[in-house]
């Protein structure tokens, strides 16, 4: 970790009122403290609503330091945000909100030799992958909205995705971090061990400080299982883990550094996918086939119940039925120009069976075909709750237990002949 103090704290204190105006005269550009921009960014993809006082659009990493700077004295807080796809509040806040999916969103280089990719944190996820895809290399993480969020907000949120079956979350791919710290230095987080960290200034210090003080605790409680992603991973800076403040600043939503610039690990991509579609009559059942298929190691694996494949049928009875992206993100597109593959005949007649089944899907899913429209949205939300049915998110509620489960596995081309049963 490398530390250089940007910019002083003793400067003069901001009124909240001339919070824009203080930005403005910091040099900053894109300051927009307009109902209209406030209110856009009042929200992401949860239910909350936090109206900020300014929006900020920083074009490099200078205008975040004088962001902070500014925030600093005024004593208002600050929320980065990148694709604002967050679905528990994560990216609204009051203050100043930093959306450096604007400016800051360029890949700047991808090592094939190393497999790493460093990226600005507006960068969107799909556009890692994509600048990687001619080196037959990806990353690692998708969450399901990869075409929108970016990798700061990956990191912030440590996001996982289906495909972190394989590949880990966010935090097992990063492997440095340029930050800012909320009291104006300037950090290049990394993989340090306990003598870099202890060596690393104030901040470094107080960190093994505070690993020291509590060490029984982090060794039993913290990192326990592999999606234990909530609250501050501290497990990983503890001396055996290499005391990597890259990994442990994952998941920390933004409350302890701005990210300015990020170096991932990048993954092989694989030549060619499968995906074998399981049918179950339970929840339970599906979830006891579980451990009998990792050693296959798939990519991906996705549990879906009956009321969901319910609602999509119900709704898109009329229309011919198109697998969902979202349902599996581990299939493969099929390349632009080639013709679509048949689709293989429903086990049994057109209402699905139980039995287990392997069926080729073609997802190239089009625009607005996947996921409730807003009007059926709205219809839903509008319905009196007494009638109400899940919506796509939706659980099978305890009273209606699951009748048809299907458990989606990414395998490699090679099991595409395997007989799948249940
Ligand atoms: C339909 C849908 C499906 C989803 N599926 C998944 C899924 O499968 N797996 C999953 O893990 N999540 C999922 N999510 C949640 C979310 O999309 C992901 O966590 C995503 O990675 C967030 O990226 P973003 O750019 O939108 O981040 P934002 O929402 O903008 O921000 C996320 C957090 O990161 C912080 N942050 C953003 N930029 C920075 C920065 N530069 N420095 C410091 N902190 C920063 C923010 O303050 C916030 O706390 C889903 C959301 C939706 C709406």
């Amino acid at each position: 970790m490398t530390t250089a103090r940007t910019r002083s704290a003793a400067a003069t204190a901001v009124p909240p009122g001339d919070l824009a105006a203080a930005l403005r005269a910091a040099g900053l550009t894109g300051v927009d403290d307009s109902a209209r921009r406030r209110a856009e960014y009042s929200s992401d993809a949860s239910n909350y609503r936090v109206v900020p006082s300014v929006v900020v659009f920083p074009r490099h990493a200078d205008e975040v330091v004088a962001a902070l700077d500014v925030a600093r004295r005024a004593g208002v807080p600050v929320t980065s945000r990148g694709g604002g796809t967050s679905i528990a509040g994560n990216s609204v806040g009051s203050g100043v909100v930093l959306d450096f999916s604007r400016h800051l969103n360029r890949v700047l280089s991808v090592d094939p030799e190393a497999r790493t990719a460093l990226a600005e944190p507006g960068a969107i996820l799909d556009a890692i992958t994509a600048a990687a895809a001619g080196h037959g290399l990806r990353f690692g993480p998708d969450p399901s909205s990869h075409s929108r969020a970016s990798i700061g907000g990956a990191i912030g949120n440590n996001a996982c995705g289906s495909r972190a079956l394989r590949y880990g979350r966010t935090a097992d791919n990063v492997v440095s971090l340029d930050l800012l710290t909320a009291s104006g230095e300037r950090m290049t987080a990394r993989r340090m061990g306990r003598d870099g960290l202890t060596a690393a200034g104030p901040a470094g210090a107080a960190l093994d400080a505070l690993v020291e003080a509590h060490l029984g605790l982090i060794r039993t409680e913290f990192g326990r299982f592999t999606r234990q992603v909530s609250g501050y991973s501290l497990e990983h800076l503890l001396p055996e883990n290499g005391a990597d403040i890259a990994r442990f600043l994952a998941g920390t939503e933004g409350t302890l550094a701005v990210v300015t610039g990020a170096t991932v690990a990048l993954v092989p991509s694989p030549k060619a996918v499968a995906l074998a579609v399981l049918g179950y009559p339970g929840m339970p059942e599906a979830a006891e086939a579980v451990p009998g298929l990792l050693p296959h190691r798939p990519v991906a694996m996705e549990g879906l119940d009956a009321r969901l494949v319910g609602v999509f049928r119900a709704r898109r009875a009329r229309r011919p039925s198109r697998p969902c992206r979202a349902v599996s993100p581990g299939c493969s597109s099929r390349p632009r120009g080639t013709p679509r593959p048949r689709r293989a005949p429903r086990p049994g007649g057109s209402s699905p069976t139980p039995a287990a089944s392997t069926r080729w899907w073609s997802p190239a899913p089009r625009r607005g075909r996947c996921g409730a429209s807003g009007k059926t949205a709205r219809a839903w939300a509008a319905a009196p709750p007494t009638t109400r049915r899940p919506g796509p998110a939706g659980r099978t509620p305890p009273s209606r237990p699951s009748t048809w489960v299907r458990t989606c596995v990414t395998l490699p081309r090679s099991w595409a002949s395997t007989a799948w049963t249940a």
